[in-house]
């Protein structure tokens, strides 16, 4: 599904600057506000923090992304995709998604204690591929 139609499913008019933010987090898969505001610049030089942030709440609101939360790590925002852990390189910093089941971890710690557990942020703390093939 292109951008537009994703924005037009959810009630959104597909303005150059949604489609922008979009592109960019299909670009670079994770990215803080700074990362998008720096990226969208250089198309639209006028665009303010503000209007970027505005825009990446209303598409939070609606789903079609998802914050980020890291240790030791700004938020950062991706287009929301199932539910995956992040692998976090810690040499250079790089945000990876990790296909893994979830679920089943969530189930297995709500039996073991009870609580009802909402969500899971799984991240990784890793040296990635290229850090390791550097040395
Ligand atoms: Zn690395
Ligand atoms: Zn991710």
């Amino acid at each position: 599904m292109s951008h537009v139609d994703v924005l037009k499913l959810h009630e959104l008019k597909a303005t150059p600057q949604r489609l922008c933010v979009l592109d960019v987090l299909e670009k670079y898969g994770h990215a803080t506000l700074e990362d998008i505001e720096k990226y969208t610049k250089v198309k639209f030089s006028t665009l303010s923090l503000s209007t970027i942030y505005r825009n990446i709440n209303e598409m939070l609101k609606k789903g079609i992304l998802s914050e980020v939360k890291l240790a030791n790590k700004k938020d950062h925002y991706e287009i929301t995709k199932a539910n995956h852990a992040h692998l976090v390189c810690i040499q250079c910093g790089k945000i990876e998604d990790f296909t893994i089941n979830t679920q089943e971890l969530l189930q297995k710690a709500e039996t073991l204690t009870c609580n009802k557990i909402y969500n899971i942020t799984l991240s990784f703390n890793t040296i990635c591929k290229e850090c390791l093939s550097a040395k």
